[in-house]
């Protein structure tokens, strides 16, 4: 038996907390197209993110 799951991990790139169920912004990378999560506190106080891929930091 095998269980063939494709488990997207959607976390805060900014706190890094889980952000599945909450209504967090779900943008891409403005530099490479990665898609990036970030969740409505650190969308709130305006936290820098960090594109986990090409190290790309934006408001
Ligand atoms: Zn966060
Ligand atoms: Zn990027």
């Amino acid at each position: 038996m095998s269980t063939i799951e494709e488990q997207e991990t959607r976390s805060c790139v900014s706190c890094g907390l889980n952000i599945a169920g909450t209504n967090a912004a779900a943008f891409k990378c403005p530099d490479c197209g990665q898609q990036i999560y970030r969740c409505a506190k650190c969308r709130k106080q305006s936290n820098l993110y960090e594109c986990p891929d090409c190290g790309f930091t934006g408001p």
